[in-house]
């Protein structure tokens, strides 16, 4: 019998809401994967955080987090916490998440169901059945590099710098779990960078020529600078599978990438950090992509499916659950198919249900499919 840990940190505003549709499946997991078993603990996290201890992620919750296989989180932040100090403010707990276990890789899938082909801003053959992967670097590059001020010049004038720093074993580490996830998938990475114009694009191109050759010679490689990348993700998107890019250039892909596929109440995401000799597997933690959505809160109108699809990314990724992770990613475009919506991704001809509804009628896809 093997026995997972699952950290569940549903936060605030629509973030409890949805978690407790992926405790349903999880409820369904335990009952159906015999032999696997998730042993699910829960915390708070952000402004529920801040409200009982004063902090927005406690002492103990990380301990909680260090010794889960997987942490679950839903979203943090809203209204009511605009006016706490910025040092305590509710993101503080997300970025200690991601800061104290080094989560350095960003994955962020853009995947279109057919059902939702039509939604897209893109034409229905360019999008439909589209499944890519953007992998970003999380923790270093332009947004954490120094120099980074704003310095008076005289005469009125300002001058502004930001410095995109990188190393060797930054950038390594980064193709290596782009390289990791290819092969669970479709065996292919693109690495965009602008080494024509900068430095640190040099870097990048270098080490992960080298990366590849050393680390993953038999998946396919691509090296595309990061502007072409830009337009080819609007031409034809389906050429690629996974993008390995840098933190800068990886914010504007996957946003440009996600945006394609329909409503932020579709978007899941995962961060992971280095892999643990000891286990093989790496500290991460998965989560929808959108806040806490406080227009929305309590009337149990949210979309659960980018929490839910955050789970099917967990199963793939920490726990080498393929089978399981897919049996979701299709009960999710069953229910689809089967016309159900929530408000968000509401269509002509389709039926309104709310997050409990949707949630159920998933866990039932689930069931069938695992039965
Ligand atoms: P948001 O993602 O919460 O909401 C943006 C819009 O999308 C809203 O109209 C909302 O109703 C809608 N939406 C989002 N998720 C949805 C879902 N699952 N189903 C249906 N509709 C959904 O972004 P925001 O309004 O800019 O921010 C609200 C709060 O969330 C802020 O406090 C912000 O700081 C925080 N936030 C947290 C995270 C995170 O926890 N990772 C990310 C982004 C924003």
């Amino acid at each position: 019998m093997t026995t997972h840990k699952l950290l569940l940190l549903p936060g605030d505003g629509i973030g409890v809401e949805i978690m407790s549709e992926v405790e349903r499946i999880i409820a369904i997991l335990n009952a159906k994967c015999g032999g696997t078993t998730f042993e699910v603990e829960h915390d708070l996290v952000g402004g529920s955080a801040i409200d009982a201890h004063g902090v927005a992620i406690t002492d103990a919750a990380m301990a909680k987090a260090a010794a889960a296989d997987a942490i679950i989180l839903g979203a943090v932040g809203g209204p009511k916490w605009d006016d706490v100090p910025y040092e305590i403010r509710p993101e503080a707990g997300l970025l200690r998440l991601r800061k104290d276990f080094d989560l350095f890789a960003n994955l962020r899938p853009a995947i279109c169901y057919p059902a939702l082909a039509e939604a897209s801003s893109l034409k229905r053959e360019l999008v439909e059945g589209l499944d890519i992967m953007i992998v970003r670097e999380l923790t270093s590059g332009t947004y954490f590099g120094e120099p980074k001020e704003i310095s008076d010049i005289g005469n009125g004038q300002k001058r502004a710098v930001d410095t995109t720093v990188y190393t060797t074993a930054e950038i390594e580490r980064v193709i290596k779990s782009a390289c990791d996830l290819a092969r669970k998938r479709s065996n292919k990475v693109s690495m965009a960078a602008k080494w024509n114009v900068m430095k640190s694009g040099v870097l990048w191109r270098d080490v992960t020529i080298a990366t590849h050759k050393d680390y993953a010679p038999d998946v396919e490689l691509d090296l595309i600078l990061a502007d072409n990348c830009a337009m080819q993700l609007i031409r034809n998107p389906k050429q690629f599978d996974v993008i390995a890019t840098d933190n800068l250039f990886g914010d504007v892909l996957s946003d440009e990438a996600a945006m394609m596929t329909g409503s932020l109440g579709m978007l899941p995401s995962a961060s992971l950090g280095a892999v643990d000799p000891a286990t093989g597997r790496s500290k991460a933690m998965y989560e929808p992509v959108h806040g806490s959505a406080p227009d929305i809160s309590g009337q149990g109108i949210a979309n659960p499916i980018a929490t839910i699809a955050s789970l099917a990314m967990a199963l793939r990724y920490s726990f080498d659950m393929g089978t399981q992770a897919d049996a979701i990613e299709a009960a999710i475009a069953q229910v689809l198919d089967d016309g159900l919506r929530t408000a968000d991704i509401m269509q002509d001809g389709a039926t309104k249900v709310g997050t409990e509804d949707m949630g159920k009628a998933i866990a039932a896809q689930v069931e069938a499919k695992l039965a």
